[in-house]
């Protein structure tokens, strides 16, 4: 039998609303290059990473422009114009376009573009504590504020234990066909973990790094860029 491949499948098919910049987030320049380029690039030099396939929006206006300077990536990264509605879609979108060549126990590791942050060790780090686990896994961090729940006034309500907490980050990393399957049956989710947890299964909790957070807001942008051209 012939071992589980690895495969990045990248959803980069969101209008980044939150952010309020003139072009969706994942092509915003950071430290001199597209965020979705340094995901790219950061998988594409993974040398366990058979392939990367990436999701964006029909009308996507950018990829094409971004991967034509990025020669080395040719061979590493194939597009699928078919984004959803909502994150979750956009991934099912991909699962079924990468269909023909992936096998049903090949490995998928489901990354956001908007997390450009990850690095080669962390990629290693999450294959291999999870490449031998019956389930699946995802980075994430132990939370280390104390959370608070509000109300609609904007007043604490109630004070939530952080005992055992984790923040979910990506990559999340399952079986092709169980990702498949868990995402074809979950109602909307936000994350590939959440489908897995709906059919009564426990992925994996492995730990992350503060660097691979989601860019959603104009202050992150900093942030991500004082990272990245630490890596320079
Ligand atoms: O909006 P948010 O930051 O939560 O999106 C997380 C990731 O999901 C981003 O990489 C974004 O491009 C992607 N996404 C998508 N299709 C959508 C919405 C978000 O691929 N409809």
């Amino acid at each position: 039998m012939t071992p589980p491949r690895f495969f990045a499948l990248i959803p980069a098919a969101g209008a980044g609303a939150r952010m309020g910049a003139e072009c969706p987030k994942q092509y915003m320049p950071l430290a001199g290059k597209l965020m979705l380029m340094h995901v790219l690039d950061t998988f594409a030099f993974s040398p366990k990473i058979a392939h990367t396939f990436v999701v964006v929006s029909a009308e996507d206006g950018y990829i094409e422009e971004a991967l034509s300077g990025a020669k080395h990536l040719d061979d590493r990264v194939t597009v699928i114009f078919e984004g959803g509605a909502t994150r979750h879609q956009s991934v099912l979108n991909g699962l079924m376009a990468m269909r023909d060549q992936v096998a049903d126990g090949d490995w998928v590791l489901v990354h956001d573009a908007a997390r450009p942050g990850l690095t080669d060790g962390l990629i290693d780090r999450l294959i291999e504590a999870v490449q031998s686990d019956e389930v699946g896994g995802l980075l994430a961090l132990p939370v280390v504020d104390t959370l608070k729940r509000g109300d609609a006034e904007g007043r604490v309500q109630a004070t939530v234990a952080r005992d055992s907490l984790w923040a979910a980050q990506t990559p999340q990393m399952f079986r092709y066909a169980l990702l498949r399957r868990a995402l074809e049956q979950a109602r909307e989710v936000t994350d590939e973990a959440s489908a897995i947890e709906a059919l009564g299964l426990r992925p994996k909790l492995v730990e992350g790094s503060p660097r691979n957070f989601k860019v959603t807001l104009p202050h992150d942008v900093a942030l991500a860029e004082l990272h990245l051209k630490g890596d320079a």
